[in-house]
């Protein structure tokens, strides 16, 4: 079984992993992938990044971890799929997921950016062990999609996707960033402190033109008041709601990526995203009207809005740009790298 060992320390440190991961007595793997990283410049080309690793290479002294080797080929995933544990390569769980997160006609460089947050994304899942029988599932709501369900044409793009970006990563300092993405954002992207509370430094809210023609950019529905009412009252029971609509609505704040903060409804202090859950909300980037019997409620955006926007990727590749500079843009003040894998055993 093929298992990998996650670390972004150096090559000295890379020798002691085995150790540390898998205490006298556990069940060491006996085939070990050990990887590092090597910085890559954002204008970098990636042959130019991978002829940078090969010369960084040819510095490192002789041993069992100086050759290396593709990295998503030889890496292998427990996936939770079905409610089976299924293990796969980097290389085929990347192009599964791609597919279910992204239409394959979107430009190549908006794939390639979304193969490298995606197989960022898992790792970090995976370091986290987050599942205790799997290193990622395919639940959506949990981790990312998967699915092997698509043409052949849409599957072939999907895996140059992944081919072209063998090993890279999202940095930030030397760890793995939670390479958060979503839909559209209508604009703007969310920080993270806005919607989960955490300030993450590289999860800021960034500009996000060109998604005006994504499918769920905007949408707008219309509430029955009493319908509306008994939702509230039944979440927040001390929520005053007499009157007619108009009365109930009171001062607001917006966060910097445009959602609601809080709003007062009926007197009680209501956060953005409780009600984006509470009425099954598109965003938090809401804007509410009434009528006399009706709750208006328009979102822009789909998604927690933080992270990579696919819409704005899309936007961004049909720009001009690369999938380096699509993802610097959205995860701010981070690095790629690329990781290679060395066996430890030759
Ligand atoms: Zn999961």
């Amino acid at each position: 079984m093929k298992r990998f060992f996650f670390c972004l320390f150096c090559v000295i440190a890379l020798c002691c992993t085995p150790f540390l991961l898998f205490p006298e007595g556990s069940a060491a793997p006996f085939w070990i992938d050990i990887m590092s990283t090597e910085p890559v410049a954002p204008s970098d080309s990636i042959q130019e990044a991978e002829a940078d690793v090969q010369d960084a290479e040819a510095t490192e002294p002789a041993g069992p971890l100086a050759v290396s080797q593709p990295f998503d080929s030889q890496v292998t995933l427990r996936v939770l799929v079905g409610g089976e544990v299924t293990e796969m390569t980097v290389s085929d769980y990347l192009a599964g997921t791609l597919a279910a997160e992204m239409p394959s006609d979107f430009p190549m460089e908006a794939l390639k950016a979304q193969a490298v947050a995606s197989r960022t994304f898992a790792l970090k899942q995976a370091e986290a062990e987050k599942h205790t029988n799997a290193d990622i599932c395919t639940d959506t709501a949990c981790c990312q999609g998967w699915t092997s369900e698509v043409s052949a044409e849409a599957m072939a793009r999907f895996s140059q996707a992944v081919a072209e970006t063998d090993g890279l990563v999202v940095t930030y300092g030397d760890s793995l960033i939670d390479a958060t993405f979503f839909s559209c954002s209508g604009g703007r992207t969310e920080a993270a402190v806005a919607v989960w509370g955490s300030d993450i430094p590289y999860l800021q809210s960034v500009e996000s033109p060109g998604e005006e023609d994504a499918p769920r950019y905007q949408e707008t529905v219309s509430l029955d008041a009493d319908y509306f009412a008994g939702l509230l009252q039944e979440a927040y029971p001390e929520m005053n709601l007499s009157g007619p609509p108009r009365a109930w609505f009171g001062p607001f704040t917006r966060t910097d990526g445009g959602g609601i903060g809080t709003v007062f409804i009926g007197g009680v202090c209501v956060e953005g995203t409780a009600l984006r859950r509470l009425l099954s909300l598109r965003s938090t980037d809401i804007d509410i009207s009434v009528t006399e019997d009706s709750v208006q409620i328009t979102t822009a955006g789909f998604g927690h809005r933080v992270g990579m926007s696919q819409y704005g990727a899309r936007a961004m590749a049909e720009s001009g740009a690369d999938f380096e500079e699509i993802l610097l843009h959205y995860y701010s003040g981070t690095e790629i790298k690329k990781l290679l894998c060395r066996s430890a055993e030759q």
